[in-house]
């Protein structure tokens, strides 16, 4: 596991609103939301960025989406929708290099992102 701010969380070393947690993903809440809702999707077994990924973490990829989706159903906005987002490095904006996924909602997205 990485020791980032992420892992830390993962770790119960340092508090986070969690709201959402399996054997594989744990989600927090954003502590600077962009939307009304603003939720991270961390896999426990940490990946720096998306570039590392590799096909053998397939199934982890799968299920931090399938996360996402089930929450955001769970929690009533699935219908109305919301956006799912990965930063990736510099120019993607990526600030903690524990792979995450945002799930923002409660407000209508704006497209193209900035
Ligand atoms: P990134 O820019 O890497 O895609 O997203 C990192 C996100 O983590 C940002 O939206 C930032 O607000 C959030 N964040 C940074 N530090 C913490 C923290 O200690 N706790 C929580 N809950 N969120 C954090």
């Amino acid at each position: 596991m990485g020791d980032t701010i992420f892992g830390k969380i993962v770790r119960r070393e340092i508090p986070a609103e969690i709201v959402y947690e399996n054997d594989d993903v744990m989600a927090f809440n954003d502590l600077n939301p962009q939307a009304p809702v603003h939720v991270l999707f961390v896999p426990k077994r940490a990946l720096a960025t998306l570039n590392e990924a590799t096909p053998a973490d397939a199934e982890l990829l799968g299920k931090l989406m399938l996360a996402a989706a089930e929450y955001a159903k769970a929690q009533g906005f699935g219908k109305d929708g919301y956006r799912v987002v990965v930063n990736c490095n510099e120019h993607g904006g990526q600030t903690v290099f524990h792979l995450h996924l945002h799930l923002l909602a409660g407000r209508r997205m704006h497209w193209p992102p900035g």
